[in-house]
């Protein structure tokens, strides 16, 4: 397992990734206690003075947002919760999905994060250690959450595996499809990155074939997706979107592709 979030924490496609959540917790909260299962969890909280300096990644993600004049209410609510981590000022933390939304939990809510690499599991299980409703828990994400979801009625799943084995595109579409043909009300949203349209459309196709039906694609395209070499934009995906995911989801498809973008950047986001 090569996979090190910390070089990526905090660039657009987290950014994409967590303003889109944090919308889908809100709206999922709001009908009630939600438990949040988080397949693929990282470390939490990540310090953007380490890895992410090297990669330079956060300076054109995160850094970029929060020194941006004109925020749609969205990105603004990113911008918040980046700057509650960072209360003398700065984005020196970034907080990973985990925090994000341990955060935000109410008395009646839970949050279980999954990750596979020990070391992590260890930094991850320190972050959420103040946020009683919030648990880690070691092992593989998919098949945890298939069984945890179907004990949650409604559950809110993220599924955002690191996309390094040939097999996670087709394990993130069966595992995403599985938990709401188990549980009709669960939200699912899948992170996948957009490099080549081939790969991204098989991946649509076997949600389609495993039954998942009328999928909201949100995409963020940096550049055309010309380099099938590089992460060109990345796409949110999400199973049983509630009204309004599609207004949401291109406010921050938009802001992103078009503050953050290269030339010939463009946001799309469409039902499958
Ligand atoms: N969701 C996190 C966030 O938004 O802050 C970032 C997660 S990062 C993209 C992917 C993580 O999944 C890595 O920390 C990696 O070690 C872990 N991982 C890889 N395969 C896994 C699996 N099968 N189950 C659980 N975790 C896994």
């Amino acid at each position: 397992m090569n996979y090190r979030h910390s070089f990526h924490a905090g660039n657009f496609a987290d950014l994409v990734k967590h303003a889109l959540v944090l919308w889908l917790l809100d709206r999922r909260r709001a009908t009630g206690p939600v438990t949040v299962i988080d397949t693929h969890a990282g470390a939490g909280v990540y310090d953007l003075s380490g890895d992410g300096v090297r990669s330079k990644e956060a300076e054109a993600g995160i850094a970029r947002l929060m020194a941006a004049n004109h925020r749609p209410p969205l990105i603004e609510a990113l911008a918040r919760a980046v700057s509650e981590l960072n209360p003398h000022g700065g984005a020196r933390l970034y907080p990973g999905s985990p925090l994000l939304i341990a955060r935000r939990l109410g008395r009646d809510d839970r949050y279980m994060g999954f990750e596979l690499n020990p070391p992590v599991l260890e930094l991850l299980t320190a972050a959420l250690e103040p946020f009683p409703q919030a648990t880690a828990r070691g092992g593989d994400g998919y098949d945890q959450a298939r069984a945890e979801a179907a004990h949650a009625s409604g559950a809110l799943v993220l599924i955002d595996p690191p996309f390094e084995r040939p097999d996670d595109y087709q394990r993130a579409a069966d595992t995403a499809a599985a938990i709401v043909r188990a549980d009709p009300r669960a939200m699912v949203a899948v992170w996948t990155p957009l490099k080549d349209l081939e790969t991204f459309d098989g991946f649509l196709r076997r949600l389609d074939e495993a039954g998942a039906k009328r999928v909201l694609v949100a995409e963020a395209r940096l550049r055309p997706l010309t380099n099938p070499m590089k992460m060109n934009g990345c796409a949110m995906v999400v199973l049983n979107a509630p009204a309004g995911a599609e207004d949401a989801a291109r406010q921050i498809c938009d802001w992103v592709a078009g503050t953050l973008g290269e030339a010939g950047a463009k946001a799309e986001v469409w039902t499958a």
